[in-house]
Order: C-alpha cells, then sequence, then structure tokens
C-alpha cells in the first residue's frame, strides 16, 4: 500500500538562542555569533490505536526539553579537529591557533559533534529524539529534524528506518 502518515511539529517555542562559532575551509574560523534557530521535527510512522502517528503534546514536550537544553548557551563542538578544547566542572576553554575563549561551564553545551552547522545540530536533535522515543518504546519510520539558523537558511537531516 502506498499510505504514508506523519505528523509535523514547529512552535515558537522551538526557538532556541545560541551562541557558536563554526570553523570552515580548514583553516578558518568564524568570530562568536548568535542565531535565533528554529526548529521543526516531523515523524512517519503507521496508526496506532488512536489513529495517531504519535500524540503531538508528547511530540511537542520533548521536543521542547531538547530545545531549552540549548537555549541562551554557548554551543561547544567537542570533535572539531581544530579546537583544543579543555572542560572542567566550572569553566570551558576553547582553543583554535592563537585564540582563545573562556566561558563558564554551566553557560556552555558540549555537544558530541565536529561542527555546530545547522545540519549537525538537526543530526544531533534527530539522534537525542530517537533516544527519547525509544524511550517510550516509539520507533518511527522516518525522523526528520530541521533547524532554521537564519530566516530563509534551513538545514534538514532525515533519518530512515530502513537505512544502514
Ligand atoms: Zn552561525
Amino acid at each position: 500500500m502506498g499510505e504514508c502518515f506523519r505528523v509535523r511539529v514547529e512552535k515558537e517555542q522551538f526557538i532556541f538562542c545560541a551562541a557558536h562559532f563554526i570553523t570552515y575551509e580548514g583553516d578558518k574560523c568564524e568570530r562568536l555569533h548568535g542565531h535565533n534557530y528554529r526548529v521543526a521535527v516531523e515523524v512517519t510512522g503507521s496508526l496506532d490505536e488512536n489513529a495517531y502517528v504519535f500524540d503531538f503534546i508528547a511530540l511537542k514536550h520533548l521536543v521542547r526539553a531538547l530545545t531549552d537544553e540549548l537555549d541562551h548557551r554557548m554551543l561547544v563542538p567537542m570533535h572539531n579537529p581544530y579546537f583544543r578544547l579543555e572542560a572542567d566542572e566550572r569553566e570551558v576553554v576553547l582553543r583554535y591557533r592563537e585564540r582563545w575563549w573562556r566561558f563558564p561551564r554551566e553557560d556552555c553545551v558540549l555537544l558530541p559533534i565536529s561542527n555546530t552547522t545547522a545540519e549537525l545540530l538537526a543530526q544531533y536533535l534527530a539522534h537525542r529524539i530517537r533516544e527519547r522515543l525509544a524511550e517510550q518504546n516509539y520507533f518511527p519510520e522516518v525522523l526528520c529534524v530541521e533547524v532554521e539558523e537564519a530566516p530563509g537558511q534551513t538545514a534538514i537531516y532525515t533519518w530512515t528506518k530502513s537505512a544502514k
């Protein structure tokens, strides 16, 4: 059967305002700056006994909890080969060549990604959402996460169950 149901949540509360900088072209590093990121999430799956793909309220709670973790934080990539990262419970120090930045630890979120591009933030959020859904014994067919970094500038990550 060629049928498909999906639900999408994209709410004003899925905005997180965060600081970051990325490295690009190997030897370039942006200045510290911020974005008002907006997130949308789509879940594709079959209908349950309520004729839901997934309960909207529960999905909104879940996404909101994850975007709240990133809100008003400095987004720090843990696996960027160009940064030297030192972190303890009090502070985070990032070094890139002769430049360095020091942040209070509680103002930072350390992310297991190589660069804080919208693409990798979308992939990270999708991974976290799948973890949370799995805790509720829910396994989507397809999970799509969009991260808009600036108006009209959105990265989209799609995870598919059948993919290797
Ligand atoms: Zn940026």
